[in-house]
């Protein structure tokens, strides 16, 4: 079986096609600044193997549409294609970021769901009506595949009320649905599934913190496999602090600049979403350079390194007391998998709960699935390289196998 994963942004779109007898990915690639006067495309055939094979074109694509046209003609290439036929396809996967409590599973794309992603829309204006339109597109040029919708919320659904709910009026629950419904639930479920194979410790009585840091973050409390809390709230911008967003800030702090700066809610909205974070502290949000400014005697990049850290160590300090016994703690996506200084700064104070972490383990760099800690660790520290793409893939298949 091969699986076409889809992950439609407003304006761009990343995709992957798996094939998933051996899981590997046949080909991955984006489309980006589509609608713009000039749009760019990369499409990699046999990633991150010996015999990668790049395309990268600049060219107007006026719609989602287009684009899709364009990596479909890419695919069945004579010279760069992975497929003979666009019918070797057999499923799309498509990234769902909101899935609110209508959806607590992955399902099969039907008018109904569609008028279900559409009306919990109003809680991810920017990429629920974008998701839609990846799925019409691919209804459009894949008529014969079956999609499938797997949802960023999905793993977070298990969370008890006393940990989605806000403490206030209780009608703004029921009325307005605001609560907690976390993100990223697709790569804590990934790598806390991982984690417990690597371990040999059954999935379902296995409890984990995982920490998935990359442009955004979030983490996860993980209890018997199933999440009982998570870092991010009703929107990805709550939690710990991110490249961009500031994570939790005092809520009055909104009204206060609406008063003494006369900000309107974009404008908080903005400051909060891309201004906020690593950069708003340091002007920087990609934590490579953020270390070479730090190297560079730059005080407010080791001033945002130094927060960003203490950020996690608070959350991570915070899910001891939650799950009560860890098995594991584990990093995962764009920071957690590569950057060894954070970790090192995460884990120092943790050694009270167990955590303890070797340095010439940490520093090693490695894109497999590994253990820092000793062998005799209370609690083992576990690098797992996160692949929501795959993920999204297994649970296509999964959907329709039933
Ligand atoms: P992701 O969203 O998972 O793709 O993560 C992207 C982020 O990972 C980037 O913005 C960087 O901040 C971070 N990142 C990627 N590689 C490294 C690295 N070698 N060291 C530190 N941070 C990294």
């Amino acid at each position: 079986m091969k699986v076409l994963v889809i992950n439609c942004g407003s304006s761009s779109f990343k995709y992957q096609l798996i094939d998933m007898a051996t899981e590997a990915a046949l080909c991955s690639g984006l489309v980006e600044r589509i609608g713009e006067s000039m749009g760019n495309l990369v499409y990699k055939a046999a990633p991150g193997t010996d015999h990668e094979k790049k395309v990268a074109k600049e060219q107007p694509f006026p719609n989602h549409t287009a684009g899709m046209q364009a990596v479909m003609a890419l695919l069945v290439d004579p010279e760069v294609g992975v497929i003979t036929s666009l019918d070797e396809i057999n499923a799309v996967g498509h990234r769902i970021v909101q899935g609110a409590e209508k959806f607590q599973a992955a399902c099969v794309v039907t008018d109904a769901v569609k008028a279900g992603i559409e009306e919990v829309a109003p809680l991810a204006p920017l990429h629920n009506p974008a998701h839609l339109q990846g799925i019409e597109v691919a209804q459009k040029l894949l008529p014969n595949a079956p999609s499938v919708v797997v949802f960023d919320t999905e793993f977070h659904a298990t969370m008890p009320p006393k940990a989605f709910l806000y403490a206030v009026p209780y009608e703004l629950y029921k009325e307005n649905s605001v609560r907690r419904y976390g993100f990223h639930g697709t790569s804590h479920r990934f790598v806390a599934e991982a984690a417990a194979t690597f371990l040999n410790k059954p999935h379902d009585s296995f409890n984990v913190i995982t920490c998935h840091l990359g442009n955004g973050c979030s983490l996860a409390a993980v209890e018997n496999g199933k999440c009982v809390d998570t870092s991010m709230g009703m929107t990805p911008l709550a939690g710990v602090m991110m490249g961009t967003r500031s994570g939790d800030i005092d809520p009055a702090i909104l009204g206060y600049l609406a008063k003494h700066k006369n900000m309107t809610s974009a404008q908080l909205d903005d400051m909060l979403n891309k201004k906020s974070g690593l950069k708003g502290i340091c002007g920087m949000n990609d934590m490579r350079d953020i270390h070479t400014a730090r190297e560079s005697g730059d005080e407010k990049a080791q001033l945002a390194f130094e927060m960003f850290c203490y950020s996690i160590r608070k959350c991570i300090g915070a899910y001891f007391a939650v799950l009560g016994r860890v098995d594991a703690l584990v990093f995962t996506a764009g920071i957690g998998e590569n950057d060894d200084l954070l970790r090192e700064e995460v884990c120092k104070y943790l050694g009270s709960f167990g955590i303890s972490i070797l340095p010439e383990v940490n520093h090693k760099r490695s894109g497999d699935i590994r253990s820092l800690s000793p062998k005799d660790a209370r609690v083992p520290v576990l690098v797992v390289p996160t692949n929501e793409e795959l993920a999204i893939a297994r649970a296509t298949q999964s959907v329709l196998s039933k």
